[in-house]
C-alpha cells in the first residue's frame, strides 16, 4: 500500500468502508420514515451519512423539516 506501508507501524488496519452499507427508507420531503411517521432516520447508521460533517449537516435538515411541521 504505497504511502501507507511503514517498518514503523505495529498494526495497520485500513478502513474498508466508510458508511452504512443500509439506507432505511424515509420521504425525501418530510423525512420521516415512509411507513412510522415522526421517526425521522438520521445521518451515518441510518445511510445519509458518511462522516462527521455529514452527519451534522443530516442532523440540520432533519431538525429543519421537524420544526417546520411543528409550526416553531
Ligand atoms: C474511529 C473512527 C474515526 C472516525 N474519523 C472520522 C473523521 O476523521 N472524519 C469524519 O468525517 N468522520 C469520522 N468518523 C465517522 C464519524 O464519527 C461518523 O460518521 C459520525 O459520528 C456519525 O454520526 P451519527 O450522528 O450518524 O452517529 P453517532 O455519532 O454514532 O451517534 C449515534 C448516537 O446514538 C446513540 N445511541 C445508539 N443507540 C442508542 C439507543 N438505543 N438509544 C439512545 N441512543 C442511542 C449513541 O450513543 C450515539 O451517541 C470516524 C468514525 C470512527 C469510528
Amino acid at each position: 500500500m504505497p504511502g501507507f506501508l511503514t517498518n514503523d507501524a505495529i498494526i495497520h488496519a485500513p478502513e474498508t468502508r466508510t458508511s452504512s452499507p443500509i439506507s432505511i427508507p424515509r420521504n425525501p420531503e418530510t423525512l420521516q420514515h415512509v411507513q412510522i411517521g415522526n421517526l425521522y432516520p438520521c445521518a451515518e447508521g441510518a445511510g445519509y451519512a458518511g462522516g462527521i460533517v455529514s452527519a451534522a449537516i443530516d442532523g440540520m435538515k432533519c431538525i429543519d423539516v421537524l420544526f417546520l411541521a411543528i409550526n416553531i
